[in-house]
């Protein structure tokens, strides 16, 4: 069982790309492993948390996933009941009894928060203490200032960062 696990973390590393700004070739992350597809969140009690913040992060440090869903901004009108407005993020009202989905991109590449490098925060849409994904995209690549992925922060949503996928590309590290 160890000579496995031992290839298996061989294979990964093998696999490990950085990504980088498709405008200016800076690195944007550390070297990830991929990940077959964007597992579940953790399981975390954000209303008893003794401070407010983000949630553990839905993908492991020096991994990536693809996202195979619209994610993000913009939000239209569904006609389905009971649709989650994005993965992981559940239903959502416009206010008026409308349910919402996302139509945003697909293929985003999905990151732990903390494997991101160079970024900068560039608005962040109404939240009690962090970003949500639901005005678009909000981090800048700090070097050319191109808007380049969206923070999920909030602590009661998924904590994730997601690299749009015309906006970066993965090389060798
Ligand atoms: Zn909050
Ligand atoms: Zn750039």
């Amino acid at each position: 069982m160890g000579d496995r696990q031992q290839t298996h973390q061989d294979d990964g590393d093998a696999e490990a790309v950085v990504f980088v700004c498709a405008a200016c070739d800076s690195v944007l992350t550390a070297p990830l492993a991929p990940l077959p597809a964007v597992p579940e969140p953790p399981y975390y009690e954000w209303w008893n948390a003794e401070h407010p913040g983000p949630s553990p992060a839905t993908i492991s440090a020096g991994r990536y996933a693809v996202e195979t869903e619209p994610y993000g901004a913009p939000l239209v009108v569904s006609a389905t009941p009971g649709v989650e407005v994005m993965p992981r993020h559940g239903p959502m009202s416009d206010g008026q009894g409308q349910m919402l989905v996302s139509r945003g991109p697909r293929g985003n590449i999905v990151v732990d928060p903390a494997d991101a490098r160079g970024l900068e925060l560039r608005h962040v849409s109404a939240a009690c203490c962090g970003a949500t994904p639901y005005g678009g995209m909000n981090q800048a690549c700090a070097a050319c200032g191109t808007l380049v992925a969206t923070l999920c922060s909030d602590c009661c949503l998924p904590h994730e960062l997601h690299f749009s996928a015309g906006h970066v590309r993965g090389v060798r590290p």
